[in-house]
């Protein structure tokens, strides 16, 4: 099965990485932006996961999913707050501070939880 992905609002061809559409020829550009912007938030999210910022991570996973609603978006932020309650405000940092042993465990975890994730 393949991800939907992103579809023309006026005739739900889909994008093909052009400003308009080839279908109905509706100007997608707006759309590429917004687009273009969650994807941003969601590396930016990642890479917050990756440096132990949860609640930064889970803030922009949201502001994410707010620019484009995408199906990674939606694990991202179900990742990050999880994350978020299992590390309550501010613990995760600390918790990376600890030791390096202890935040290299950690950010092998984190990336294995992101590979689980498919993100
Ligand atoms: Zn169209």
């Amino acid at each position: 099965m393949t991800a939907p992905g992103p579809r023309c609002p006026v005739c739900l061809a889909r994008f093909r990485a052009t400003e308009h559409c080839s279908r109905c020829g509706a100007d997608l550009a707006p759309l590429m932006r917004l687009s273009f912007q969650s994807y941003r938030l969601r590396q930016e999210s990642k890479q917050a996961v990756a440096e132990g910022d949860f609640q930064k991570a889970r803030d922009l996973a949201r502001a994410a999913q707010e620019f484009a609603f995408t199906e990674a978006g939606g694990r991202l932020d179900t990742l990050t707050c999880w994350l978020t309650s299992v590390f309550p405000s501010g613990d995760a940092p600390a918790v990376y501070e600890r030791s390096q042993d202890t935040r290299r465990s950690l950010a092998v975890t984190v990336r294995g939880v992101l590979r689980k994730f498919g993100l």
